[in-house]
């Protein structure tokens, strides 16, 4: 078996000249040891929307072999239309065949010089079709930074490890590999801080968003006015040390008393203001961001061109644009255009009109191919109803029912959160057609993965690496996920 493993290595290696049925016979003998390759098939885009290949190859362990061609996609759709079948050559066979033969050698393409074993034996080599999923579009991963839970559990309020636990894989099985636990104002956030690090800390959370409770009294929409408060930079730091570096985001308003001392004590712990919850005016909100683009360029901890502070769910919880007074929408729209914060979008079509969404996300996308990203991005707000039925759920001690696909508080038309995962934003506007794929792609993965700087951590791929387990989605020609991979293992 230990020989096996290492042939195996070298197979991934080797093949890439190889025509393809060689390869597919090759591969034959050895993945019965281990059961191992697997290919994706798809038009390929990166974190960045960028197209770069027609499906991926993942060895045993789920680690990434490398980005097919188009045309090796198509040769192993072909390989298996052609009736290309298992092996059934007995065990000792196979592996007296791999030990005699070293296979860097068996695997020499045939038109080039010979430079040991000829590859005679390959031919003779049992016919094989290496198991593959056969979709139309693979993008990565998708990464929700605001997101309150799901799967008839809410952050803010079921903290026990199972009920947890559901809320997360609900997202990762839609497509969402990586997330972070949003909380709403609380009196005491500390129990739900002790529940959810230890998600943080094993690589299933990428960490918290707290939202609130230094926020606007009349635009908190489905949040408990009467633990929305003033700063307190005492609590706040208590949060801080005991989220152990875990908190990423904060939603302030920035008319908020203490807004700017907030805002200085989470970027000392590398953590940034999300602006929103707001009643401010242009000229409030344009001055603490402002504030907030100097305060991080002197933190040094940030890397150049990281993004210093993110917004609320633009448009939602904050004054409407008035053509004689803008207000705050105005000043986060363009200071998304000046890259110095990046715009969360629900873009469940509910909660901002999908015209709107699309003006937005087009008007802040930036596509210099590999690196160009986006300051307006999806998230999905989601309540513990994402992945249920209609019904009736709680979020932050408040009842929230479900009616037509949108959650309001109960007995109102107060819209208080989503009922998705992100991948049903990506096909609502996919198949609106309105926008190119690349651009949602983006909005779904390189902006909030750098809005948040969460590059790095698990359930983020970027780019696909080899040698790397990748998070991806397999869609088909509607839009509909059918695999997700998170960190190389299907989760579906
Ligand atoms: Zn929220």
């Amino acid at each position: 078996m230990r020989i096996a493993n290492v042939v195996v290595a070298n197979v991934v290696v080797a093949n890439v000249v190889v025509a393809n049925v060689v390869v597919a016979n090759v591969r034959v003998a050895l993945s019965e040891f281990i059961g191992v390759d697997m290919f994706y098939l798809g038009k390929v885009y990166n974190g960045y929307g960028a197209l770069v290949g027609g499906g991926l190859e993942l060895d045993g362990d789920g680690k990434l072999v490398r980005v097919l061609t188009a045309r090796e996609a198509e040769n192993v759709r072909r390989s298996h239309s052609s009736g290309a079948r298992e092996s059934s050559v007995a065990t000792d066979e196979r592996a007296a065949v791999v030990e005699q033969k070293p296979v860097e050698q068996t695997l020499a393409p045939k038109q080039a010089p010979a430079t040991g074993n000829p590859p005679e034996t390959v031919p003779n080599a049992p016919e094989y079709a290496p198991p593959f999923v056969d979709g139309a579009l693979i993008t990565p991963g998708f990464v929700d930074i605001h997101c309150h839970g799901g799967g008839g559990f809410a952050f803010p309020d079921n903290f026990k490890p199972e009920e947890i636990e559901t809320a997360i894989s609900t997202h990762q099985r839609g497509g969402t590999t990586a997330m972070l636990a949003s909380l709403v104002s609380l009196a005491d956030p500390l129990p739900q801080i002790e529940a959810l690090r230890p998600f943080c800390e094993r690589g299933e959370l990428a960490g918290l968003h707290f939202e609130g409770p230094y926020i606007s009294q009349q635009k908190c929409g489905a949040q408990n006015p009467a633990v929305i408060r003033p700063v307190d930079v005492d609590e706040l730091r208590s949060w801080l040390d005991a989220c152990k570096g875990w908190m990423k985001t904060m939603t302030v308003a920035p008319e908020a008393q203490g807004a700017r001392e907030a805002a200085d004590l989470l970027l000392e712990y590398g953590a940034k203001p999300s602006w929103g919850h707001s009643n401010a005016t242009g000229e409030e909100a344009r001055a603490e961001l402002d504030y907030v683009v100097e305060a991080h360029a002197r933190t040094p901890r940030f890397p150049k061109g990281d993004v210093p502070q993110t917004v609320t769910h633009l448009f939602n919880a904050m004054p409407s644009i008035q053509h004689r007074a803008p207000g705050p929408i105005r000043e986060f729209i363009q200071a998304g255009r000046r890259e110095e914060i990046a715009c969360e979008v629900i873009a469940d079509g509910h909660h901002v009109h999908p015209d709107l969404v699309e003006d937005v996300i087009d008007y802040l996308d930036k596509n210099d191919a590999m690196g160009g990203i986006p300051h307006a991005f999806f998230v999905t707000d989601s309540l513990a109803a994402a992945g249920m039925p209609p019904g009736k759920y709680t979020l932050g001690g408040l009842a929230v029912e479900v009616r037509n696909g949108v959650c309001y508080l109960e007995g109102t038309t107060t819209i208080s959160g989503g009922a998705t995962v992100l991948a049903d934003h990506f096909r609502l506007f996919a198949r609106r057609g309105n926008l190119h794929i690349a651009t949602l792609v983006r909005a779904c993965v390189s902006g909030p993965v750098h809005a948040g700087s969460l590059e790095g951590l698990p359930g983020v791929t970027l780019e696909f690496e080899p040698g790397v387990a990748p998070n991806f989605i397999v869609f088909d020609e509607d839009f509909t996920t059918k695999h997700v991979v998170r960190e190389g293992k299907d989760l579906t």
